[in-house]
């Protein structure tokens, strides 16, 4: 195993060969090690623009699964710092793994359930909310934590997570966008689009 501490611009597949991994946010999901839950490509891109990361910031990534927001957050910039919140202790430890193999060992791993698991964490910059965001206090926990000014972005695929949302939009304002990927795939011997399941996303500015 090649030392990703030192170089933190190149991925190791399994193979063993090493390659060059892009700038940009929205990596490949298969550079994550992940169970299925992880925000995928298409949708982490457009995540990470709209968490707008600048120099020298914390995020907090809550519901953090394979914790592929706050690896991309770091990666933008050595100057930026996440802390993933993720209550599944075998996700936490595949987000050490993870942030490990991607080269931000720095990245903050808090093994625990929001809302209860963010208190006494520094103040953030950004909020993403991945994870949880429907549960008993953690939308609220999180818009009383964010810094003033800050961002905070939250995905919803299920219907629960989308009336947060919705009321959030209602109460505090801020941007809804939703986000409909198809993938092109086999039918037969013939090619059609698979649609993933809608994302919604609202963004807000404290
Ligand atoms: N953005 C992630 C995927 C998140 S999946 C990625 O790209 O990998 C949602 C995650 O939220 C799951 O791992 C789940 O265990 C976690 N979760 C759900 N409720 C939570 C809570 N109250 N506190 C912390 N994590 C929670």
């Amino acid at each position: 195993d090649i030392d990703m501490l030192n170089v933190c611009a190149v991925e190791v597949a399994a193979a063993g060969t090493a390659r060059v991994l892009p700038l940009t946010p929205g990596l490949d999901d298969a550079l994550f090690e992940h169970d299925g839950q992880i925000t995928k490509r298409e949708v982490r891109a457009l995540t990470l623009s709209a968490l707008a990361p600048r120099r020298g910031e914390l995020l907090w990534d809550i519901g953090a699964g394979s914790g592929s927001i706050g690896i991309e957050w770091m990666l933008a910039d050595p100057s930026l710092q996440a802390i993933a919140i993720e209550a599944a202790p075998e996700r936490a430890a595949r987000i050490r793994h993870n942030a490990a193999q991607f080269g931000v060992p720095g990245l903050s791993v808090v093994e625990g359930n929001a809302p209860g698991a963010l208190a006494g964490l520094p103040t953030p910059d950004a909020i993403f909310i991945g994870g949880g965001g429907s549960e008993d206090g953690v939308f609220d926990a999180a818009v009383a934590a964010l810094k003033p000014g800050g961002r905070m972005v939250a995905n919803a695929v299920t219907t629960e997570m989308e009336a947060v949302l919705l009321a959030a939009q209602a109460k505090l304002g801020g941007t809804l966008v939703r986000i409909d990927i198809a993938r092109a795939a086999p039918v037969g011997t013939m090619t059609g689009w698979r649609p993933a399941m809608p994302v919604t996303q609202w963004s807000w500015v404290k």
